[in-house]
């Protein structure tokens, strides 16, 4: 089946959509973006992703293109057109598109918007869920921003393409000897019994998914500590895992060919995967 793609105010079969080659986005990974995972034809999280685009624009003064209610409207039509049940919402703002200059347009010129959809039956259920996945290190090669969810993921592509040739399936980016973040994650570790996760800050995207798991850890008496962490303390810790809006909570059972653990997912990624999945499918709309 062919989607049905949204380009600027139409739908069109996505063969015919297009942008301009002048599209900021293009020319300059001007642009931001977010995926909002879908269950049940239903939108995960979906206030938390607005929120978090509002503020990517605000950071680097581009308009909203339209509000949150439209915004829903938009994206609960992405999903029946393309009868979604399970996959995801990705969403791209641009600052639009101009004749190829540093500078930003003068005056401004209107955003370029595209959404599209994944279809990915059993996503919640995938074997990397019940598996676990192995990381590697690789030094954070990303821009300072890494707050605003922008387009540029060359790095991050190019990171887990290292993680492949290794025989891994992501990797963990260490920044002056400490973990900043997954490839497209946030990541986690269990030590002495309590959770540790980075802090916010530029260094890392603020996740959606890792806002809502601190909220469960506190619901679970779990003590939390947001600290950066190093690969060693995370290889020697009891649990490991990462966080994002599609994968859930993935738990991580090799960093750099060293077993986390028992080398099997923790009960404490397990636990937060559930009410992570449970509390997610009820508050979606
Ligand atoms: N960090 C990075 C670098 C990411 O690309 C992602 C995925 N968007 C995340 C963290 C997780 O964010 P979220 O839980 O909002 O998907």
């Amino acid at each position: 089946m062919s989607r049905e793609v949204h380009v600027n105010g139409e739908w069109l079969p996505e063969a015919e959509a297009r942008v301009s080659v002048f599209d900021r986005g293009f020319l300059m990974a001007d642009a931001v973006y977010e995926v909002t995972a879908v269950l049940g034809a239903r939108l995960l999280d979906f206030p938390g992703h607005m929120a978090r685009l509002r503020r990517s624009l605000a950071e680097l003064r581009m308009p909203e293109p339209m509000d949150e209610p439209a915004w829903l409207l938009l994206h609960r039509e992405a999903v029946r057109r393309n009868a979604v049940e399970d996959g995801l919402v990705y969403l791209q703002v641009t600052r639009g598109a101009a004749d190829r200059d540093f500078a930003w347009p003068d005056p401004p010129v209107p955003p370029t918007v595209v959404l599209f959809t994944q279809s990915k039956p059993g996503l919640a259920d995938g074997p990397a869920l019940r598996t676990g996945i192995r990381v590697i290190s690789v030094p954070d090669g990303r821009w300072a921003r890494r707050d605003i969810k922008t387009t540029q993921l060359l790095f991050p592509s190019w990171a887990k393409m290292m993680a492949k040739e290794r025989g891994a399936d992501d990797a963990w980016m260490v920044e002056d000897g400490l973990v900043t973040e997954g490839s497209s994650n946030n990541a986690y570790i269990v030590a002495g019994g309590r959770l540790v996760t980075r802090g916010l800050g530029p260094e890392i995207l603020s996740g959606i998914t890792r806002a809502a798991v601190l909220r469960l850890a506190a619901e679970m008496q779990l003590k939390v500590e947001e600290r950066p962490f190093t690969i060693e303390e995370a290889q020697g810790a009891e649990e490991a895992f990462v966080t994002s809006a599609t994968t859930f909570v993935t738990p991580v059972v090799a960093i750099d060919g060293a077993a986390v653990g028992a080398g099997a997912p923790g009960p404490v990624a397990r636990r937060l995967r559930e009410l992570y999945l449970e509390e997610g499918r009820r508050a979606a709309l």
